[in-house]
């Protein structure tokens, strides 16, 4: 049975996209698939409105920040990592593992990054050279306040970077704008696309910063050095074989996100996370971030009381909707379901009569009028 996909990445992928991939391949070296170079990365700079490129590499998320801060942390360096969940952790730990000395704010799950707290801890941790922050993490459907926390940071302090990886495509990220200097991401979420390009945007700060340093970079395939260089001729190329399938499918998921504009669905994304959120407390669930500030509006990750978690997705899976599992100490607390698709009202009123009728199955409280309260957000 092909199940009706809800998990936070990978995503069901819109036709256009489907049929994107089908193309035959071309030499990577010709000029068609430089226009294909040319138009994604033009497409790219709209979307995060940048007046510079981003380089796209073969890779899935983790190899994007593992890519991001290869090329900007030497062994020795101090770095301020503010995870709040199994993301933020990862990214603390790629970090550690490149031989940084890595401070670590932790965040309580369910909570976002404290914007009052943060000028004490740039006063008591100096010459940090990177401030680590995970834009939505994935594991407790927060989402940080990225462009507060840039203003923060003083012009010239250490470099915010930012993980972005499920929520570039989703959630409005402007680095140029926002003023944080690198941003990293992937395909098979908010853009929409199959697993395996990664994405990796640098500010002028952060490119000099990688020129100085050059070769003495630990990476042959991930300095992005080289990449740039080739991106930035005339008739753009890579300096690796570049999985050309994505490429195609990136072209065509950037042209359907962006059909009416990105701005309108964002807006469209943020509105229905707002009334999936609503049917759950309709239903009488909770969602897992209290505070609907730091709330995604990509994902939602729901509390399941009695730890019926997993009994849940089994449930779910078995009238042939995937959603995820919570994460870590949350596991068999909460599920996660995503708004990444062309999210309708339909979709919305499935999953949560889906949970309905799971939550009657495993004991679970669930209000019989749930319907009745939804259908007055939904006409609004
Ligand atoms: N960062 C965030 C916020 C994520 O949600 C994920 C994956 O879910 C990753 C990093 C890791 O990405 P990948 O699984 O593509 O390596």
């Amino acid at each position: 049975m092909e199940r009706a996909l809800y998990v936070p990445g990978p995503v069901p992928l819109p036709e256009p996209v489907r049929q994107a991939m089908l193309q035959p391949m071309l030499s990577r070296r010709s000029p068609d698939f430089s226009e294909i170079i040319i138009d994604v990365t033009k497409k790219l700079k709209d979307l995060t409105k940048t007046s510079t490129n981003s380089i796209l590499i073969p890779a899935s998320g983790t190899g994007a920040m593992e890519c991001a801060l290869q090329n900007i942390l030497s062994p020795g360096d101090k770095v301020l990592a503010l995870p709040c969940g199994v993301f933020g952790n990862r990214f603390a730990e790629i970090a550690r593992r490149l031989g940084a000395i890595v401070i670590e704010e932790n965040i309580d799950w369910g909570e976002g990054v404290d914007l009052e707290r943060l000028p004490s801890l740039l006063r008591s941790n100096p010459s940090l050279k990177a401030i680590l922050v995970t834009h939505n993490e994935t594991s407790t459907g927060v989402v940080n306040p990225v462009q507060e926390i840039a203003a923060v940071i003083p012009e010239n302090g250490p470099f915010l970077v930012v993980d972005a990886v499920s929520s570039l495509g989703a959630i409005p990220c402007y680095p140029e704008e926002w003023r944080f200097d690198a941003l990293v991401s992937s395909s098979q979420k908010g853009l929409l696309c199959p697993p395996g390009i990664g994405l990796v945007w640098f500010s002028e700060r952060v490119w000099d910063l990688v020129e100085k340093r050059g070769n003495s970079i630990g990476s042959y395939y991930f300095n992005l050095l080289d990449h740039r260089e080739m991106l930035n001729l005339p008739l753009p190329t890579n300096p690796y074989t570049p999985p050309m399938s994505l490429y195609f499918a990136l072209q065509a998921s950037l042209d359907y996100i962006s059909k009416e504009s990105f701005d309108s669905w964002f807006i469209k994304k943020a509105e229905a996370a707002k009334i999936f959120v609503s049917g759950i407390q309709a239903l009488g669930l909770e969602p897992f971030v209290e505070d609907p500030y730091f709330r995604s509006p990509a994902m939602s990750v729901v509390r399941i009381p009695n730890e019926k978690a997993t009994s849940v997705q089994k449930d779910l899976r078995s009238f042939g909707i995937e959603i995820a599992a919570g994460m870590g100490q949350f596991k068999e607390k909460s599920v996660r379901i995503a708004h990444y698709h062309d999210g309708a009202h339909s979709e919305t009123l499935m999953i949560l009569s889906a949970l309905y009728v799971s939550g009657k199955r495993n004991g679970i409280v669930v209000n019989d009028h749930f319907l009745k309260e939804l259908q007055e957000y939904i006409s609004m």
